[in-house]
């Protein structure tokens, strides 16, 4: 790589591995920076109202979200406890501090139910619709029918993934009938693999990473006109799955008694991948609280691929692996080398910053939260935990954002996943943050 993106000091601070923040210099006016999205509020209410189609299916062929009507969703809840232990720990945090369960979202565990559901299902009621087979006024429950399978059959579903997208992926396509593959990277855990396969969906495994395993699941997609490959890194239908998130927590906000204006100021952090699902969220959440929400990404310091791409405005032409560093983390989801171009661009002028913290720290508050608040989360998860501890006084001031404003705040940190982890997995994910506690 060039010698001026080393020179960056931003890069230069990556490079060091050490946990850095950077505050975004091109934020704009919420009105302005939309424009560049290149996505409307019109095409998320869209989105909202196709999830709303395919309820019924959803509740039929997924029991445990029947009582919510087939609505994929999760709770926010407050966590006091896990905010006193951080407050000893590294000073107080103004405002109250929530968390967002999408760990827990139904079928797959992780915020991966959100994109990766919506956009199969928006294929599904595509094929449908262009073969006579149905209509939108239609009961979407048709399409779980014999016929309907038979003719799924004969349509083929590729992915590349690091895990929980495959794992959405692969058993919503499954309980529709699609022939389906994920193409998963040598960081995928087996019990994923297992999972997938239990399901009956054809599991490719790559000694590399996924970059990798994303290039040759497009290839082989592209010699099969009837193959459909879902673009992680391009997708702006999996990022208008993710952006109905967004929509549907006014609401939800509302309902737990938390107001969001400019006088209660809402920060949420959200663990980064490839950036499609906290784009996506954002993009969502932008909609609906405007300049009320300012939104941050976490990644690790061995991934920090969407700092590396928004700082220095290379987006996609720039990998972690250009600045010497080896894209290895224990956060599933988030050991992505190169951000999606696609994401980086539309939330240019949306994203307040990005940080990166240590797989230590995240195993760490990992441990923490098991044990003030009894919520077992998967380490990439907790990346978002960190956020309301790195506002700068420099970056509050900028936002005249006072003590008394922030008094009135709400920090939600978005939980990306782990409800579907194995119990030894999971007991051994308590066991490293312990050990990563006792490291100090
Ligand atoms: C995929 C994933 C993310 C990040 O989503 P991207 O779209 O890849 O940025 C965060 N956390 C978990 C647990 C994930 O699986």
């Amino acid at each position: 790589m060039s010698d001026s993106l080393l020179q960056h000091p931003v890069v230069r601070q990556l490079q060091t591995l050490e946990a850095t923040t950077w505050f975004n210099p091109h934020l704009a006016r919420v009105e302005e920076g939309l424009k560049q999205v290149g996505l409307s509020r019109q095409d998320a209410q869209e989105a909202e109202a196709r999830l709303q189609r395919f309820a019924p299916l959803l509740a039929q062929a997924f029991p445990e979200t029947a009582t919510a009507g087939g609505i994929i969703e999760s709770p926010v809840i407050a966590i006091p406890a896990m905010q006193q232990w951080l407050a000893a720990e590294n000073g107080a945090i103004p405002g109250a501090l929530w968390l967002k369960k999408d760990s827990h979202l139904p079928v797959s565990g992780s915020i991966k139910a959100r994109g990766g559901i919506y956009e199969v299902l928006a294929h599904a009621e595509r094929l449908a619709i262009t073969a006579g087979l149905l209509t939108t006024e239609a009961d979407y429950r048709i399409l779980l029918s014999p016929r309907l399978r038979a003719f799924f059959s004969q349509q083929r579903i590729a992915v590349g993934s690091t895990g929980n997208l495959g794992l959405s992926i692969g058993i919503i396509s499954a309980a529709l009938g699609f022939d389906v593959t994920v193409h998963m990277s040598a960081d995928a855990r087996a019990w994923k693999k297992e999972k997938l396969r239990s399901h009956g969906v054809k599991v490719v495994e790559y000694a590399e990473d996924y970059g990798v395993a994303v290039a040759q699941g497009r290839r082989e997609a592209e010699q099969d006109p009837h193959c459909f490959f879902i673009d992680d890194e391009n997708s702006r239908t999996l990022f208008l799955g993710y952006a109905v998130a967004g929509l549907r927590l006014r609401a939800q906000l509302e309902a737990a008694g938390r107001t969001v204006d400019a006088a209660h100021p809402l920060f949420v952090y959200l663990p980064c991948g490839v950036g499609g699902g906290p784009g996506g969220v954002a993009f969502g959440l932008k909609l609906a609280f405007g300049d009320d929400v300012h939104c941050f990404f976490a990644e690790p310091t061995h991934s920090p691929c969407m700092l590396l791409g928004m700082s220095t405005g290379l987006h996609e032409a720039v990998a972690v692996a250009d600045i010497g560093l080896d894209n290895k983390t224990a956060a599933d989801g988030l050991a992505v080398g190169r951000p999606s171009g696609f994401v980086g661009r539309a939330m240019a002028q949306l994203i307040d910053g990005c940080y990166t913290l240590s797989d230590k720290r995240m195993y760490q508050l990992l441990a923490a939260l098991a044990a003030t608040e009894n919520l077992r989360l998967e380490p990439s998860a907790l990346a978002g935990m960190a956020g309301p501890q790195r506002l700068s006084a420099h970056y509050l001031a900028q936002h005249r954002l006072n003590a008394e404003t922030m008094a009135r705040a709400t920090h939600l940190v978005w939980a990306t996943g782990g409800g579907m982890v194995p119990e030894e997995e999971m007991q051994a994910y308590l066991a490293a943050g312990q050990r990563a506690l006792s490291a100090g």
